[in-house]
C-alpha cells in the first residue's frame, strides 16, 4: 500500500531524492513593461486634458505636445516589451503576452471551387451545398 501514510515514521526507510519539474509563474519583465506602456499613455492624457482645460489657447498646443509624447512613450515601451518577447521565443523561453503582427488563422473555402465561405451551408461563388463532415 504505496499511498496510506503510515501514523509513525519508520525511521528504517530510506528514499532518494528525485528531481520533479513545476512551473513556477511569475511576471514577466514583458508584462511589466506593457503595463508601464499603459500607465505612461493614461497619465500623458490626463495632463493633456487638464492642459487644455486650465489653458484653453495655448493649451491646445501644449495638449497636443503631450498627447504626442505620450503616444511615443507608449510606442517606444511596446516596441521593448515586444524584443524581449522575441529574444524569449528564440532562446526557448516561455513569455508572456502575444507577439504582434500577422498570424495564420484557418479559414474555410468550398472544395468544389475552391473559393472563400462566407456561409456554413452554402458557396457564394458556385451555389454548391457545403456538407458538414462534424456531426
Ligand atoms: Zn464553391
Amino acid at each position: 500500500m504505496p499511498n496510506v501514510r503510515p501514523w509513525r515514521f519508520d525511521v528504517t526507510l530510506t528514499a532518494q531524492r528525485i528531481e520533479k519539474r513545476r512551473l513556477r509563474r511569475a511576471t514577466g519583465l514583458e508584462t511589466l513593461v506593457d503595463m508601464v506602456a499603459i500607465a505612461f499613455f493614461v497619465l500623458g492624457s490626463i495632463i493633456a486634458l487638464g492642459l487644455v482645460v486650465i489653458f484653453p489657447l495655448w493649451g491646445l498646443v501644449a495638449s497636443g505636445f503631450a498627447m504626442v509624447g505620450a503616444f511615443l512613450n507608449w510606442l517606444l515601451l511596446r516596441c521593448l516589451a515586444e524584443h524581449l518577447r522575441l529574444q524569449k521565443k528564440i532562446a526557448g523561453c516561455e513569455f508572456e503576452g502575444a507577439i504582434t503582427g500577422a498570424n495564420e488563422e484557418t479559414i474555410w473555402a468550398c472544395g468544389n471551387c475552391g473559393q472563400m465561405l462566407h456561409s456554413d451551408n452554402r458557396c457564394d461563388s458556385c451555389g454548391a451545398q457545403i456538407i458538414s463532415d462534424e456531426i
